[in-house]
Order: structure tokens, then C-alpha cells, then sequence
């Protein structure tokens, strides 16, 4: 089995996580890779229908930041 990458494992956390915002830094601690993976892999995500990239407060740290969640 292949292992799922940055992109498909980021996704999957914000989906399970629906309606929750997270920086790089947290969705990064929280699954496991670098935070500039993270960055690559959140504008990539966001490329995908459903997902949303924009400033607001982390819900993790609490941070107002560049933040990625899945939509809806
Ligand atoms: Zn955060």
C-alpha cells in the first residue's frame, strides 16, 4: 500500500475536523510533518473543492493566521 501523502493526509485531518480552522503549524504537529510541508501541502489542498484558506484565528493555538479548513 502506498502511504498516503502531505496533501491526502492533511485533507483527511481537516475533513474528520469539518468547520475547525488550522495554521500550517498545528495541522503540521497534528499530522505528523514539517511545517513547510504543511505550507505546501495546504496550497495544494486548497486548490481541491470544499476546502477554505484564508486569515483567521486557529482553533488549535488560537493564532490569528493563514488558516486551512474543509467547508460545509
Ligand atoms: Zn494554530
Amino acid at each position: 500500500m502506498t502511504p498516503a501523502t502531505a496533501k491526502e493526509r492533511l485533507a483527511a485531518f481537516l475533513v474528520a475536523r469539518g468547520g475547525h480552522n488550522f495554521c500550517d503549524a498545528c495541522a503540521a504537529r497534528a499530522i505528523g510533518i514539517d511545517p513547510s510541508t504543511a505550507y505546501r501541502a495546504a496550497a495544494k489542498t486548497t486548490q481541491a473543492v470544499g476546502f477554505v484558506r484564508e486569515y483567521a484565528l486557529c482553533s488549535d493555538c488560537g493564532a490569528s493566521r493563514l488558516v486551512t479548513r474543509a467547508a460545509g
